[in-house]
């Protein structure tokens, strides 16, 4: 089996950066620790990337780009990501748990991702010998007119710490289905994964440079990548506040194509007639789930005042019951630790804000223990206040009460710089069509909450992104069309 670590007489598993098929240290020779969020100690350690290293990797994706990967079709790359897909699905037990030892997150979390990650290079593989021009029958009777659909090029992939192989998937795979070459930069969390996938890739067959990895922090190989006059696309996942980072980058050096994701406020409307038990459970899981560490949680409630102790009670039933926190490596846990200490002192600072702004702790509100912050709800909370307004990302909920039909709960729920995911709970159906065609949020779930697959889109409004990840839109941009014009006469 291929594994990225090689060196077994250290005791911190030692990753590099891929470049050009090849693993090498840092230009500069500087290496940096990645840390277990659960044990608070170093386990290993990864090139500590910069400018330098990004130029190399650039050229490299280059190279493939106009080398033999540029001249396969579609159906030699489908080849290759179907044999990607199988690797993936062969070491998706080691890749968890490196998973869950960069980023804390619980194993049984990650299994359930890398279980997924095999389809993505199904799916899209499935496309690659599809990517189908036109002929144009234009008013210009001497000229025929065709479009092909090429691919994008050379591709930044910039992804965060909290699903880091899966997030970095949903870029990769539609890319390589468009023909195109990637520069990854990992989150400065989680950088094994990405390493580890550029092993496989290597074994699955890909030519060299086709995938390269440059391990590192993100305002220096980050922003070095997305100035790059050689980059042609920036595909972003992470904070809203980085994303305009990335936006601004993209503008200022080659005017590269930018697509971001970005966070979420996302709301879960309860109206008066909902399944409140329902509700309850979604809501929890919603927010707790990962310990709060997620684009789309579900982080603010906006319940009818008729109802709202009644959920109150129901969601602090089922939190008690079910949110058991523990080493994430143990099956029995449910939540696992906040990324880092630095983390968990901004949730802290957000509970402590939110009360001081008048809201009422339900449940939870401190750490448990070490990096642990106790699944929290709080009450009371006006949709000004900086808990409903910020992404807290962490065990958080605010809890928001309305009065009035369900046009007030729409205009609260809409009142948001963000557009990720909504839901709304409700027994009366056409009022649930009507409600989802009013929230602004690129994914709506109507009594029900984080249902996905890899054939539906997923992207925000507003502040959260623009670009779509998964789907056929996914495909669609890492693709640009060309338009040929031949004069018969
Ligand atoms: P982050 O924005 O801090 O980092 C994301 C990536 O950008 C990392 O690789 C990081 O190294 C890099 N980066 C950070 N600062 C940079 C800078 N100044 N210049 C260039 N690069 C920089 O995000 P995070 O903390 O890793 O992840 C959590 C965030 O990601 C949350 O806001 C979450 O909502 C968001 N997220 C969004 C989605 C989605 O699909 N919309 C999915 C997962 C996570």
């Amino acid at each position: 089996m291929t594994t990225a670590t090689d060196l077994p007489h250290s005791n911190l598993a030692r990753y590099q950066h891929v470049i050009d098929g090849r693993r090498v240290e840092a230009a500069s020779g500087q290496r940096y620790d990645s840390v277990d969020p659960y044990l608070g100690a170093a386990w290993a350690s990864a090139a500590d990337g910069d400018a330098a290293d990004v130029d190399l990797a650039v050229a490299a994706a280059r190279r493939a780009l106009d080398g033999p990967w540029g001249q396969l079709t579609g159906f030699g790359r489908a080849a290759l990501m179907r044999r990607l897909g199988d690797l993936i699905a062969r070491d998706a037990d080691r890749l968890a748990e490196i998973e869950t030892r960069d980023t804390g997150k619980l194993l049984r979390e990650m299994r359930g991702q890398l279980g997924t990650i095999p389809q993505w290079f199904s799916y899209f593989s499935g496309l690659a010998d599809k990517l189908e021009g036109t002929t144009i029958p234009g008013d210009k009777p001497n000229f025929l007119v065709y479009t092909r659909r090429e691919p994008a090029g050379v591709v930044a992939a910039i992804v965060p710490w909290n699903s880091p192989l899966l997030l970095l998937c949903w870029k990769l795979a539609p890319a390589l289905a468009a023909g195109c070459t990637m520069v990854a930069k990992p989150s400065d969390y989680s950088p094994a994964s990405a390493v580890e996938l550029a092993a496989l890739m290597d074994e699955a067959g890909f030519p060299p440079g086709v995938f390269n990895v440059v391990t590192g922090f993100g305002p220096a190989v980050g922003k070095a990548l997305a100035a790059h006059p050689d980059v042609d696309k920036i595909a972003f996942t992470g904070s809203a506040e980085v994303a305009r980072l990335f936006q601004v980058y993209a503008g200022e050096s080659n005017g590269k194509q930018v697509a971001v994701e970005a966070g979420g406020k996302s709301p879960q409307l309860v109206l008066a007639d909902a399944d409140l038990p329902a509700a309850a459970s979604a809501i929890a899981w919603g927010i707790f789930y990962n310990a709060g560490q997620t684009c789309n949680a579900g982080s603010r409630v906006i319940v009818h005042n008729s109802v709202r102790d009644r959920l109150l009670d129901e969601i602090v039933r089922v939190t008690e019951r079910t949110f058991k926190v523990g080493d994430p490596l143990d099956p029995a846990t449910v939540m696992g630790p906040i990324v880092d200490s630095a983390q968990l002192a901004k949730v802290l600072g957000y509970v402590r804000t939110g009360v001081a702004q008048g809201a009422r702790v339900v449940i939870g509100g401190d750490v448990v223990d070490g990096n642990y912050m106790a699944p929290t709800v709080l009450a009371d909370v006006s949709n000004s206040d900086t808990v409903a307004r910020e992404e807290i990302f962490g065990p958080v909920l605010a809890v928001i009460g309305f009065d009035g039909d369900a046009d007030e709960g729409v205009r609260l729920a809409n009142d948001t710089d963000f557009g990720l995911a909504a839901s709304v709970w409700t027994r009366d159906i056409s009022l649930a069509h009507k409600v989802a065609r009013r929230l602004r949020a690129g994914t709506v779930w109507v009594n029900t909450f984080d249902a996905s697959d890899v054939i539906t889109p997923f992207g925000g409004f507003k502040a959260t992104g623009a670009g779509r990840d998964k789907s056929l839109h996914a495909l669609d941009a890492y693709t640009a069309v060309k338009t040929t014009w031949i004069d018969l006469t």
